[in-house]
Order: structure tokens, then sequence, then C-alpha cells
């Protein structure tokens, strides 16, 4: 394997839309070279350990709405935090919470068929959806979204929104995180993790992701290689590795 992929890869003279992901979406945004390596030369950074304790954190949490979601009820921690509203039942859930399906919509001026795959949807009494994410984490700190990494999060909500927008359904602006958090002053384990869990609610605007759609297009069909991320631990960590390796064969050239 040389690391280099031939699949889902941008050619600019292809008429054929173009599958983006939302996380895909959210790379170019943090770094448009690394979104440039991996879409148009087809290098992609190594992929992370999978989140298996958050996979299974999701599943659960899948069910347990569903449960109320087959009787149309509330759950008691939407209760709790006021949220007038019941999961939504659609004949199309199962493919928008599944990965590398999800809701998609073909945004014609970039060409892109645009994806993502949602944890679940909540319905008002006004029938607009409201978009719901599951987040697993396990802190001593007061939970918010206001940490630099979550901003992402606010994004991934808004594609999300916006997605569902342009599927035909009304939703609204207001979105929530369900967010449970492993507690860790137990006295023991005793082979079980307690969790605390949260609603937080945002609000959130759409109106970034057809400018960075055209943006994301114009970086793809660029014969040029865009910038990286300045302080980057991976290109640091390459540039250093390069280096090195410089070093070294000189020293054994002399
Ligand atoms: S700066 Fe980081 S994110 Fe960007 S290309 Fe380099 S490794 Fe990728």
């Amino acid at each position: 394997m040389n690391g280099t992929r031939s699949k889902n890869i941008f050619d600019p003279a292809a008429k054929k839309p173009f599958k983006l992901s939302r996380s895909k979406i959210e790379d170019f945004l943090r770094c448009p070279l690394c979104f440039y390596l991996d879409r148009r030369l087809g290098v992609a950074q190594p992929p992370g350990f999978p989140f298996t304790l958050n996979n299974a954190v999701d599943r659960l949490l899948k069910k347990e709405f569903d449960i109320h979601r087959a009787g149309k009820t509330t759950h008691p921690l939407m209760k709790h935090y006021g949220i007038d509203a019941v999961p939504f039942q659609h004949p199309d859930l199962s493919k928008w919470r599944e990965n590398f399906i999800g809701i998609r919509y073909h945004h014609a001026p970039a060409n892109f068929i645009v994806t993502g795959a949602i944890d679940d949807v909540w319905v008002n009494k006004k029938g607009e959806l409201m978009i719901v994410d599951y987040k697993a984490t396990s802190t001593e700190s007061p939970i918010t979204l206001d940490a630099e990494y979550r901003q992402g999060y606010k994004r991934q909500m808004e594609i999300y929104q916006w997605l569902f927008r342009k599927n035909g359904f009304t939703v609204s602006d207001t979105g929530y995180f369900v967010y449970v958090n492993a507690l860790k002053d137990k006295a023991a384990f005793d082979g079980k993790l307690e969790f605390d869990v949260q609603i937080l609610s945002y609000t959130g605007s759409d109106a970034w992701v057809k400018k960075t759609l055209s943006l994301a297009r114009k970086c793809l069909m660029s014969d040029t290689p865009p910038k990286g991320t300045p302080d980057c631990d991976f290109c640091n960590y390459r540039a250093a590795a390069q280096k090195a390796l410089g070093v070294v064969s000189r020293k054994k050239n002399r």
C-alpha cells in the first residue's frame, strides 16, 4: 500500500456530481491543504482509532429515544429541559442515521452531493424539526459549547439543518446536543460506567454553507494546492521528520 487512494477523488473535468460528506466540509474549513490532499490527490491523514465507547453510547441513546419515537411520547429528559417535542418518525430515519448514506442533497451550483448522518431529529408542536446530536465525554468541568474544538460541533448541526431544509422540511434554528458525561468520582469501577446526561440547546445559522461549498469547489478545481494551517501538529511532525531524515542521509553521504 502506497498511501494514495484511487477512489472518491475529485476530477475537475467530470460532469457527474461529487459526493462530499459534512466531515469533509469540516476538513476543508480546518485546512484547505489537507482537504485538497485527500479529495483531489487521494492522500488522506491516517485514520484515528475507532471511538468504540462513544459508538456504544450512541447506539444505546438511539434505542432509548426510539422507544419514545414509537410511542410518540416525550422523553423524560426532554421534559426536564422544557422541550415540548417528540422524537420524529419518518420512513427514511434509518437511512439518515447511517454513515456513508445519511441525508443528502445535490447542490447544483457547486455540483456536490452533500451528505450527513444524523443521530436524531425531534419535532415540536409547530411541526418544525429540531436536529439532535449525541455527544459522549468524561470531564469534571462544566459542559459548554465554548471550547474551540466544539465550534465544529456547531457547524455539524448547521449543515444538518441546511440539509433538512434543502430536503423540504421546516427546520427550527434551535437544535440540541444530548451530552453524556462518564462520571469519574465513583468509589470503584465495579464493571460499569455511570453517566450524567444533559441537553444543551444551540441556535444555529446555516448562512455560511452555500459560500463554503463554492469555496471548496474552487479549491478542488485548482491545479495549485492551497496553503496549509500554520502550527498543525501533523505538518510540523512531517516537516521535522523530513528534516531529521535529511540530516541522516547527508551524514551517510559524507
Ligand atoms: S497543515 Fe495539518 S491539516 Fe493541513 S495539510 Fe498539513 S497535516 Fe493536514
